[in-house]
């Protein structure tokens, strides 16, 4: 295992507006799971008003209401500092309304389209649908981690909340495919644009989803630095997510999309 000198740095933007459904669990993951690893985190949380550092290594952005996702979407625009970070080859870990506003546009509260950050090569769109609620589960999912490779991340869990639908771009990949709940809206959840990535999981999804936020980790330090701890609580916490998101759709007697679309 080799070293690494200087603290990960975490930056958790704007949580008054987008923090709305546990999202800011997902820096106490990250930071925790350095630490059991002996690497040092500075967690840097950002409000709305305030400068937004460029030289971060990872930034959260989490989800919330139309309103306060479209002010959000214009003060990071202004900024141009998430853009900076980017180009750098920062990584980005996006949920619900967060990755919504880094597409190329998405509705504010009166279903208006709105321009987006363009970091996401996707839309979100209202649709004539109710909102999709409740547990979202994944058939196994990857990611593209250092050098290229591919990183197994099992079933992702989580819940989603939300009123509009995402459809990704030809440069874009989905995270995942959905086998209970909506995601996107079309059978693929979430959107991956190089170290981009977008997601509907709130619960926090790093806490549900472990090797998903060891992914993460591995494209800031390197997965030789990210040795292997133990993950038996989170383990037993996802068989049972995973079982409830299953046996909710069975008893339903619907599959997932006509849950959704019962009034
Ligand atoms: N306001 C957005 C929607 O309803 C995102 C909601 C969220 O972040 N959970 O689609």
């Amino acid at each position: 295992m080799t070293s690494r000198d200087s603290a990960v740095r975490i930056c958790v933007l704007y949580p008054e507006l987008l923090g709305t459904y546990g999202d800011g669990g997902n820096a106490r993951v990250l930071s925790r799971r350095l630490a059991w690893r002996d690497i040092a985190a500075e967690v840097h949380t950002v409000g709305a008003g305030e400068a937004v550092p460029d030289s971060c290594d990872l930034y959260l952005v989490g989800g919330g209401e139309d309103g306060p996702q479209t002010q959000a979407a214009r003060e990071l625009q202004a900024s141009g500092a998430l853009h900076r970070a980017v180009d750098r080859g920062a990584v980005v870990f996006a949920v619900c309304a967060g990755m919504q506003i880094l597409g190329s546009r998405f509705p504010d509260a009166d279903g208006i389209d709105r321009p987006g950050l363009g970091l996401l090569d996707c839309v979100t769109m209202r649709v004539d649908r109710p909102r999709a609620v409740g547990e979202l589960l994944t058939t196994d999912a990857t990611v593209t981690g250092p050098g290229g490779s591919t990183v197994p991340l099992g079933p992702l869990t989580g819940f989603e909340n939300h009123a509009g639908r995402t459809v990704a771009g030809s440069s874009a990949i989905a995270l995942g495919r959905v086998e209970v709940g909506e995601g996107n809206g079309d059978g693929t959840e979430g959107v991956v644009t190089g170290r981009v990535i977008g997601t509907y999981l709130h619960g926090p999804a790093l806490a549900r989803n472990h090797r998903l936020a060891d992914a993460l980790l591995g494209l800031v330090v390197g997965a030789d630095l990210l040795t292997p701890l133990d993950d038996a609580d989170v383990e037993a916490l996802r068989t049972e997510r995973q079982a409830a998101a299953r046996r909710d759709r069975v008893g339903s007697g619907h599959d997932s999309l006509h849950r959704r679309r019962r009034p």
